[in-house]
């Protein structure tokens, strides 16, 4: 029977999909954890946000790309914090089949001498400018598999040493094959940060131990600028686990002699290597002597983190900028009181949002101060109470308020003492400056903190910080930065135009101490004699800044960019 027309151009379509989808020869970005929405919680913070908006990015540019990633069933976790600040961490289970469909396809990878079956859930990521991107979320809780097997794309960064590796065998070994087994044909293979590097491995063994044709197809991007934190594990545990998957001698030549090295396991087989902000790249070069370090700045995507507000009228003046956010350097065109309205909108939904949910009482008019990323110590959470006299007497100059929030991984004790820490001091000064601590921190509080305060607050250790990226999420939403000089904003500072710095610029040596007395001066002066009084009584100049935020940021630091920047350095 002849089929009717519709159906004949149904079923044509669907192989246009199918084609595009599978077939096109593409870019395969390898990532342990990915932010795509709050209801997938298979991210932990910034590394995963940015590998979501990489994809977001892309969809949106019609680039040939294939995201892999693990399905982390039980989540990253969801926190509750006491009242007297001490974090608990629960499962946060989803159900994958309301977001993702399961392939019919399954893979094998040997673990401890046993085969570990994997499958794959199949998530799209569409963009109206009809891109589309197809992100593989592995998953080993499959039928045949023993307990064990099942659980190892339960935890994001869960469990000990030993779960890690197994986590990172599903990913680098089993992604490759799970992309080959569904019919992708890949150009190239692009590893975020370390924890997939065990691709290279695979692709290592296929191409007969050819070193320079596996290189010839690697991208590596760094983001860990201190050597403490490097995944690596002890040959004892990776022979147990792996068995003879490629010789010891060959693996230690690659991933190192003493313990095997991930990031090293990517530098040595990556023909492209990049950091994630210029200060990264010098800071790479020292640590990685060798090899040739590139830089791709970060950036994130434009039009997930603008506020309603902000896109509103960012869509009546500057037309275009969601798929070209150059457009906003233009932002001069809009008026003023337009920029301001805006604002007032975001801060209102953040201001209503935090009194119904606490007892905090913030109110609408007061310089409100955000501060939220993972609870770990380079961050300093705690540094603006280094000297609650000063905050004290900030605070008498023009009245703020201030808005935290942030996990701490289950295992980072210092993390939780901070949090801690940051709830005797809302306790402390309970009577003078409104502050609260918001719990379980993820994408959606995200977009309302970073668009509804007026300043957002950035003071990591330095070097230690590689990029940050929350500091232009608010810059899109007219937040200005206040922020130390470490990552991106080394880029992004000009100093009381864009934002203000706190500390000395990394190029002037100094010690620890001094440098710690630089940036609490900076801190406690620049808002007593800066900021305080620029907000309150010079309401025009703020407003200027603000629109520099979005001018002279945001119209750089977008994942447009940055993906643009990837095609034509590294991935072409
Ligand atoms: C953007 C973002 C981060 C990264 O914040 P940094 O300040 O760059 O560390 C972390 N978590 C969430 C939920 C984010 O949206």
């Amino acid at each position: 029977m002849e089929k009717g027309s519709d159906e004949k151009l149904v079923e044509h379509l669907q192989e246009v999909i199918y084609r595009k989808l599978f077939l096109e020869e593409k870019i395969a970005y390898f990532s342990m954890e990915i932010g795509l929405e709050d209801g997938i919680p298979t991210y932990s913070g910034g590394l995963g946000i940015l590998a979501g908006d990489t994809v977001r990015s892309s969809a949106d540019l019609r680039l040939p790309l294939v995201a892999v990633t693990l399905i982390s069933k039980k989540g990253y976790f969801r926190q509750e914090i006491t009242k007297s600040g001490i974090q608990s961490e629960h499962p946060e289970e989803w159900d994958p089949s309301k977001f993702m469909t399961l392939l019919p396809v399954d893979v094998t990878v040997k673990i401890q001498d046993r085969d570990v079956k994997i499958k794959a859930w199949l998530y799209e990521v569409k963009s109206l400018t009809g891109g589309a991107i197809p992100v593989l979320f592995l998953d080993t809780d499959v039928e045949g598999n023993t307990p064990e097997g099942r659980e190892i794309t339960f935890f994001l960064y869960g469990r000990d040493e030993r779960y890690r590796l197994k986590q990172e065998i599903v990913l680098g070994i089993g992604g490759v094959r799970m992309l080959d087994a569904l019919g992708f044909k890949i150009r190239r293979y692009h590893m975020n940060e370390g924890h997939s590097s065990l691709l290279a491995l695979e692709l290592l063994r296929r191409y007969e131990m050819d070193i320079d044709k596996v290189r010839d197809l690697c991208i590596f991007t760094t983001h860990t600028p201190i050597e403490v934190a490097h995944d690596t594990f002890p040959y004892e545990i990776v022979k147990e686990i792996m068995g003879a998957f490629i010789p010891l001698e060959t693996l230690k030549k690659l991933g190192g002699q003493e313990r095997l090295n991930m990031i090293r396991l990517a530098l040595n087989l990556s023909e492209y290597i990049n950091g994630v902000a210029k200060r990264h790249e010098y800071t790479s070069k020292r640590m990685f002597p060798g090899y040739e370090i590139h830089t791709i700045t970060n950036g994130i995507h434009s039009y997930t983190w603008t506020c309603e507000s902000f896109r509103k009228i960012y869509n009546k003046y500057l037309l275009g900028w969601v798929n070209e956010p150059e457009l906003l350097v233009r932002v001069d065109v809009i008026p003023d009181e337009e920029i301001w309205q805006a604002h007032r909108e975001a801060k209102g939904a953040l201001i209503d949002y935090i009194n119904k949910t606490t007892d905090t009482g913030m109110d609408y008019d007061t310089l409100t101060i955000g501060f939220a990323r993972r609870a770990t110590e380079y961050k300093r959470a705690d540094l603006i109470f280094s000297d609650t006299e000063k905050l004290r007497k900030v605070d008498r100059k023009g009245k703020m308020q201030m808005v935290f929030a942030g996990k701490a991984h289950p295992k980072d004790e210092s993390g939780k003492r901070i949090i801690r820490e940051v709830f005797g001091y809302i306790e402390k000064l309970k009577d003078e400056i409104k502050i609260v601590y918001l719990e379980d921190y993820g994408i959606g509080l995200a977009a309302k903190l970073i668009s509804g305060v007026d300043l957002w607050l950035n003071t990591p250790l330095p070097p230690q910080e590689a990029s940050g990226t929350s500091g232009m999420k608010a810059a899109h939403n007219g937040v200005i930065n206040f922020s130390v000089l470490d990552g991106w904003w080394v880029e992004g500072w000009i100093e009381g135009v864009t934002g203000w710095a706190i500390g000395p610029h990394p190029d002037e040596v100094l010690s620890d101490e001094e440098r710690k007395i630089r940036e609490l001066d900076d801190l406690y002066n620049k808002l007593e004699y800066v900021i305080v009084p620029m907000f309150y009584q010079r309401r025009d100049a703020w407003i200027t800044m603000m629109k520099n935020s979005i001018g002279k940021i945001a119209y750089y630091f977008n994942s447009h960019r940055m993906m643009r920047r990837y095609v034509t350095e590294a991935y072409f």
